[in-house]
């Protein structure tokens, strides 16, 4: 088995990994390796060719593929190792007995076959996978013309196949609305758009350029009781669902269609991270990170849609930046934590926070990016820590498609807390920071 020696590896080469590795080798680590299963670099860019990518990295609008190059070139540029078709099996953290003090990825390809990786850090950049009907549990037969919304869009955009002409979308997702446009524009019909929730899934822009704009109907508070058809799709039945989302008796109604495409959620690829022993976040269900993007392991890192599902790729670039900014300081030593790290915790009307830990309080501005539970408008989005105000910010409206971010400033985090610590003798231990939106008038 051949064995390599790299300072930072970085799985994965979508636009997180891509960034991760370039923003490493610009932050001084010598030896920078990518490792990517698929025959080329770009993740999920690849196959998203419509504009709509880099507004606020690189102020223009760019396709999926074109912002990939981008940071493709930056990596031929800086002379970063790639290895494709290269899948990683697993990861040995550093400080097992086998590899210490190194963490080890064990890759497997058809040049190399077995291939040892030892790094002094890693980032972790696979992405996510998306929800398929088994996650789901419909019931009815197994014939074709299932699919999921991003295979159907690969099989459009990359391989030039229709995955069928009369199509039904469950889900109101970006991505089942970005096909819904697709398929549209390749001649199929798009019959509906059937969401279970109250509200769209999917941001406001695609609802409007996606739907709106090509009169799909989309039917909320609905779902899909049944599939009907035994070699193909004949057609599905679909229901009104109660406050419980529990189909309505009487409300069913069937329409006839060859392809029923799914997009009903996002789920981070964490199997390398459980196998690694890396805490995982119950309701992002990515890694828990600290301001670094440093996971429970310290010497691994995790950015992108393996941390939770973003909705903008630039965010995905930002975030990755700092990951592979702080794998190369993790790897020549540099990175200290205090002793005390500061949690992070969702308040009223928010439903995760990352980072999950700040590790450094009171030496960097730290960005945290949230989701919230329900829409409002006109509102503060605050930080606070235990009482203390320590951030605030206006925003017009919130809502669950879209992340917000929150920047906390060192000073008033150092003040808050020496308030804290020596007026009100709270441990700095026991401290942790609310995130929280509150209602206008309430301020
Ligand atoms: C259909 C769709 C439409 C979108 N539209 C927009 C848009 O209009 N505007 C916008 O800003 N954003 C959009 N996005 C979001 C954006 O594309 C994603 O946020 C972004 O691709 C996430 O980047 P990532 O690098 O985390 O993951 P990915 O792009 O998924 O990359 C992960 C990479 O890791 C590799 N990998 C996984 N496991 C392993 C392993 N074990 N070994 C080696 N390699 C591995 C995968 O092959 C993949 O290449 C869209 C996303 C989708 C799915």
């Amino acid at each position: 088995m051949e064995t390599v020696q790299v300072d930072v590896a970085v799985v994965g080469g979508g636009p997180a990994g891509l960034a991760a590795a370039w923003k490493a080798r610009e932050a001084g680590a010598e030896r920078v390796m990518l490792v990517e299963r698929d025959f080329e670099l770009g993740g999920i860019l690849q196959q998203c060719i419509h504009p709509g990518f880099g507004l606020r990295y690189f102020k223009e609008e760019l396709t999926g593929p074109e912002y990939a190059e981008r940071f493709i070139a930056r990596i031929r540029e800086a002379g970063i190792e790639v290895k494709l078709n290269t899948m990683v099996l697993e990861i040995i953290p550093s400080g097992a007995p086998s590899v210490a003090p190194e963490c080890a990825l064990m890759c497997v390809n058809r040049q190399d076959g077995v291939l040892s990786i030892r790094a002094k850090a890693v980032v972790l950049a696979m992405g996510c996978r998306e929800r398929t009907r088994g996650a789901i549990a419909i019931p009815g037969e197994r014939p074709a013309g299932i699919y999921t919304a991003g295979t159907a869009q690969r099989l459009i955009n990359m391989e030039g196949l229709m995955p069928g002409r009369q199509v039904v979308i469950l889900g109101s997702g970006d991505i089942g609305l970005i096909m819904a446009r697709r398929l549209t524009l390749e001649g199929a019909e798009v019959k509906a758009v059937v969401e279970i929730m109250p509200r769209p899934g999917g941001l406001e822009r695609n609802l409007v350029q996606c739907l709106h704009d090509f009169d799909i109907p989309l039917l909320l508070r609905h779902t899909v009781v049944e599939v009907h058809g035994r070699q193909r799709v004949e057609g599905v039945t679909i229901a009104a669902v109660d406050e419980n989302s529990k189909p309505v008796a009487g409300t069913e109604q069937f329409i006839a269609c060859d392809t029923l495409l799914l997009s009903v959620g996002l789920i981070p690829e964490v199997e390398l991270c459980r196998g690694a022993g890396i805490e995982i976040h119950p309701v992002t269900g990515g890694p828990v990170v600290n301001e670094w993007r440093q996971t429970s392991m310290p010497s691994i890192f995790a950015c992108g849609n393996l941390l939770h599902v973003h909705d903008l790729v630039d965010n995905v670039t930002r975030e990755a930046e700092i990951a592979g900014r702080e794998a190369a300081r993790y790897s020549r030593g540099e990175l200290r934590a205090k002793p005390e790290a500061i949690a992070m915790v969702p308040g009223r009307n928010v439903r995760y926070v990352v980072p999950q830990f700040i590790s450094a309080w009171g030496e960097e501005e730290v960005q945290v990016y949230f989701r919230v539970v329900e829409t409002e408008e006109d509102v503060y989005v605050v930080a606070k820590l235990g009482e203390q105000l320590v951030a605030r910010k206006r925003q017009m409206r919130v809502q669950p498609p879209e992340m917000v971010s929150l920047r906390l400033r060192p000073q008033a985090m150092v003040e808050s807390l020496r308030k804290l610590v020596e007026l009100k003798g709270i441990s700095a231990k026991d401290l942790v920071c609310r995130i929280e939106v509150e209602p206008h008038g309430q301020n």
